[in-house]
């Protein structure tokens, strides 16, 4: 978030300074393990659809620009319970997601409702069981994290900004001409401050902000595979399964030109919270075992128990999770915008885009104000 914000203002010639606690793209908070689902079929509401759509465009702008490749249009499947199951985080995804895509303001989008008998014939590697229904989606794919991070930040850097990494904002203090940034490295002064601290988030933010938001500690894996060439991002789409229960979440990526020779997989919990500063990010050899007996054997094919890399990943959720993005109740000169409760890379650069233009021009082509505080 606060990469997208740095290029976006950078474009505008405005006169940037990004700071980092670390040297982004990193591991230490959300955005690493190197793809990220994009549909633009978003069944979390149809408010997130124009930020989806401009976010695909600007990868393809950025790709065109800088010769990186960003993203993977491979399609993607949503698999849920045939009935709606009351009181889960998304009742009946695939539903809500077909209705948000035949209804897209700027033309359907693609989104086909598929029984399980025709996903296994596509794709017999899939334990789909007879209970569930499908979604594919051909027009989603995956975006590369790091490397998203990685060219906003070098584009920002060329149009003249400064990106000060490996040092901390300690306080944020507006006062009526301008901002005061207190940092391990001494003060600044700004006109106007994006709040992009993820995980961190309650660091930095107004109480009434901070109170908002829960992190979790969530894990990725990734597996070898029996033969690699199958689960290619040009062989197969991605799967978002979704359980009966929301800890039976399952997502399987497949694996990018240049990814870690190995598919990845990962689940989802939400019982547990923690903190950025004493999360536990080792992944033991238990936790490894579990996961693939639990989720990956019993769900798909193919899939080894050898497993090459797992690393912990944080998510930073509001009670209804949907985002959180608004100005600081202490001034309009400072606005937050990290907490996007698992679901806000596909979003980044239109929200970038977006903020940029409402803390520029006080108007923005789309609106954010969904996303405002709710208390
Ligand atoms: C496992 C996992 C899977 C996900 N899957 C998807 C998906 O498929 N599709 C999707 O759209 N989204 C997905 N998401 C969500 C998405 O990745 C996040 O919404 C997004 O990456 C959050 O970015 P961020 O900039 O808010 O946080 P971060 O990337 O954590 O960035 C925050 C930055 O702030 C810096 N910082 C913090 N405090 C300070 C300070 N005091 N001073 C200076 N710097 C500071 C940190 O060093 C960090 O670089 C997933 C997230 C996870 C964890």
């Amino acid at each position: 978030m606060g990469a997208t914000v740095a290029f976006q203002a950078s474009e505008r010639g405005a006169s940037v300074i990004g700071i980092d606690r670390y040297d982004p793209p990193h591991s230490l908070g959300s955005t690493h393990a190197e793809t990220r689902i994009s549909r633009l079929a978003v069944g979390e509401g149809s408010h997130y659809l124009p930020f989806v759509e401009r976010s695909h465009e600007i990868w393809r702008e950025l790709e065109a620009r800088t010769g990186a490749q960003l993203l993977h249009l491979c399609g993607g499947y949503i698999f849920t319970e045939q009935e709606p199951v009351p009181g889960q985080r998304w009742e009946d995804f695939v539903t809500e997601t077909a209705a948000i895509a035949a209804a897209a303001p700027s033309g359907p989008i693609p989104f086909e409702v598929l029984d399980p008998t025709t996903v296994r014939a596509d794709h017999p590697w899939i334990k789909i069981p007879d209970h569930n229904k499908a979604g594919l989606e051909p027009t989603a794919g995956l975006v590369m994290a790091e490397r998203c991070v990685e060219v906003q930040l070098r584009l920002a850097e060329a149009n003249g900004a400064v990106i000060r990494r490996n040092e901390e904002v300690i306080s944020i203090d507006p006062d009526e001409d301008g901002v005061t940034i207190t940092t391990t490295a001494g003060h600044l002064r700004a006109d106007r401050v994006v709040v992009a601290t993820g995980p961190w988030f309650s660091d930095l933010a107004h109480p009434s902000h901070a109170e908002q938001v829960v992190v979790t500690r969530q894990v990725v894996y990734w597996f070898e595979a029996d033969d690699l060439d199958a689960f290619s991002t040009e062989r197969i789409p991605y799967i978002m399964w979704i359980g009966a229960r929301d800890e039976d979440y399952f997502a399987v990526f497949p694996t990018p030109p240049g990814g870690t020779p190995a598919v990845k997989v990962l689940g989802e919990q939400f019982l547990e919270t923690t903190d950025p500063s004493t999360v536990d990010r080792h992944v033991s050899r238990a936790e490894i075992e579990a996961f693939h007996r639990d989720f990956v054997a019993p769900k798909v094919d193919g899939i080894s128990d050898r497993c090459v890399k797992a690393s912990v990943c944080l998510y930073t959720n509001t009670a209804d999770d949907h985002f959180l993005i608004d100005t600081d109740p202490r001034s309009d000169r400072i606005l937050a915008m990290s907490p996007c409760s698992g679901h806000g890379f596909k979003h980044s650069a239109a929200l970038g885009e977006t903020v940029v233009q409402v803390l520029f021009d006080g108007v923005s082509e789309r609106s954010l104000e969904p996303f405002r505080s709710r208390v």
